[in-house]
């Protein structure tokens, strides 16, 4: 597949957690990545971590780039876009990876000839175990869609989607990681008040959750099927199962992703 320059505005915690996957995985080389920061010491933190070319030009950059990622806070959009869109070339792929922003609006700040794909990707990307889904306007070729999906496989699973599911992608797999986050770290503070040092109970609560993610994943049960068999009748787990639900567990969840969602529509 031809390669491609991949530039990045913004190069924050998500658009590093990308170049990292991407050049982990030797999907990109460091010469065909340029990044733009706000500020001189963002600039050279990125530079110092990858030993990628960074600067403080976003027209540079969009002059550069085959595949442009506008990896800058949803508010920012319209001031960048505004500032580069006279710099980015006709065949280049224009990425939004921002909640809320959908393909008409970069068409519209654009032009309607821009190719566009409008992304949701997640932090574990840093470590090649994100979650990123897509979707392309119409100008986007089938070569270009199977580059884009090889290019966010490089740093974890991805799947295309209609673009009416875009905006509840960040409840599940873009912002979800957070919540994971917790549990684990709930997990730990039960561990640590039942006396098992620190370190060990995050091990021992992050590789749980990591396992049941892959057994989810790799023996295609249902994840009720897989609770019932951690269950022994009578046991401790369906106990603290009992707790959980007398608590809303489930429900606590399903109320977070809709006021995820809630708080995504009104940014837009
Ligand atoms: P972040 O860590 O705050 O990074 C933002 C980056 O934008 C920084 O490098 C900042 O530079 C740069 N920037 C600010 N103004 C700029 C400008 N005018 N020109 C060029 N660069 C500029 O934010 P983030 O968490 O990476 O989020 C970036 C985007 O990814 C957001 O739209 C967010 O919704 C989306 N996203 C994030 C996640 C996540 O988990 N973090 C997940 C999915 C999607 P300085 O540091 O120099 O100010």
């Amino acid at each position: 597949m031809e390669k491609r320059k991949v530039g990045f505005i913004g190069c924050g915690k998500m658009a590093q957690a990308m170049v990292n996957g991407m050049l982990q995985s030797s999907f990109s080389q460091r010469e065909d990545i340029l990044a733009s920061t706000k500020s001189v010491k963002s600039a050279e933190i990125v530079k110092e971590a990858f030993h990628i070319e960074t600067i403080l030009d976003n027209k540079q950059v969009a002059r550069f780039a085959d595949v442009l990622i506008i990896a800058v806070k949803p508010h920012l959009y319209g001031e960048v876009l505004q500032e580069i869109s006279s710099y980015v070339k006709e065949e280049t792929i224009i990425i939004t990876i921002a909640a809320g922003i959908d393909l008409t609006y970069i068409e519209s700040q654009m032009s309607e000839k821009t190719k566009v794909i409008r992304s949701m990707p997640n932090t574990p990307s840093l470590v090649g175990e994100g979650m990123t889904v897509f979707c392309a306007n119409d100008r986007i070729n089938e070569e270009e869609i199977a580059f884009i999906k090889e290019m966010f496989a490089s740093f974890g699973q991805v799947e295309m989607v209609d673009e009416s599911l875009m905006d509840y992608i960040p409840a599940i797999s873009g912002s979800s990681p957070a919540y994971v986050y917790m549990f684990i770290e709930a997990l730990a503070d039960g561990g640590v008040r039942s006396g098992i040092p620190r370190e060990k109970a995050y091990k021992l609560a992050a590789q749980s959750v990591l396992g049941a993610a892959k057994m989810v994943l790799e023996t295609g049960k249902h994840p009720g099927i897989l609770k019932d068999e951690v269950c022994t009748p009578g046991g401790a787990t369906i106990e603290a199962i009992t707790t959980l639900e007398q608590h809303q567990f489930r429900g606590t969840i399903l109320a977070a992703m809709e006021s995820c969602d809630r708080k995504n529509r009104k940014m837009q």
